[in-house]
């Protein structure tokens, strides 16, 4: 269930794995530019909370990420954002991770952010380029995600269909709320 915890040595691969196209494509991101910009740190940081990574862990994880290159940016400005998402800075409120709408419809990224999401906020070759690498390979596939972005303007019901391709069965009404919904869905698929 949702409470289960992940560890800091299993990111890598779960994020591969287990990840929706939003998650995954900022830890590829990070792992690639050892950087992240505010709102992907938020988003992802809140995420990898919600799927059961400790706060120590996340630290870890996002200091190993970072201080390749730059250990003060570090404790400028990510410590900060992770203790503010586990409610030990700032407001010190505990907060959710971002459904889908609210990742669909707010804070529409820039060209160097990594936050937001892929259905949503990539034009169609980037789009059709990331699930290639994601896994789907068949091009009736391709189309009727593309179809359902471009035509019909269903975002997470594309996350859906990506979903049921990947894993072999279809999530209840075909269609992803939650990226931590998301990630459940495809544990549960993939362990039993
Ligand atoms: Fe992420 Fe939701 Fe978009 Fe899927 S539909 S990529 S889970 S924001």
């Amino acid at each position: 269930n949702g409470r289960e915890r992940i560890h800091l040595n299993e990111i890598n691969e779960l994020s591969r794995n287990m990840f929706p196209p939003c998650m995954r494509s900022i830890h590829d991101r990070l792992r690639r530019d050892h950087h992240l910009k505010h709102y992907g740190r938020l988003y992802y940081g809140l995420y990898l909370k919600a799927a059961g990574l400790s706060m120590d862990d996340s630290m870890e994880f996002f200091r190993n990420e970072l201080s390749i290159t730059n250990p003060e940016k570090f404790q400028k400005e990510y410590s900060y954002t992770i203790r503010y998402i586990y409610g030990k800075a700032g407001k010190r409120v505990q907060l959710s991770a971002y459904k889908c709408h609210k990742i669909i419809n707010d804070n529409a990224p820039g060209p160097n952010d990594t936050h937001g999401c892929p259905f949503r906020h990539f034009d169609v070759k980037n789009l059709k380029a990331l699930l290639v690498r994601y896994g789907v390979n068949n091009d009736n596939d391709l189309e009727e995600i593309v179809q359902k972005v471009t035509e019909d303007k269903n975002y997470t019901g594309a996350c859906g269909k990506y979903f049921s391709i990947k894993y072999g069965q279809d999530l209840p009404d075909q269609s992803v709320y939650h990226p931590n919904q998301f990630f459940i869905a495809a544990r549960r698929a993939i362990n039993n």
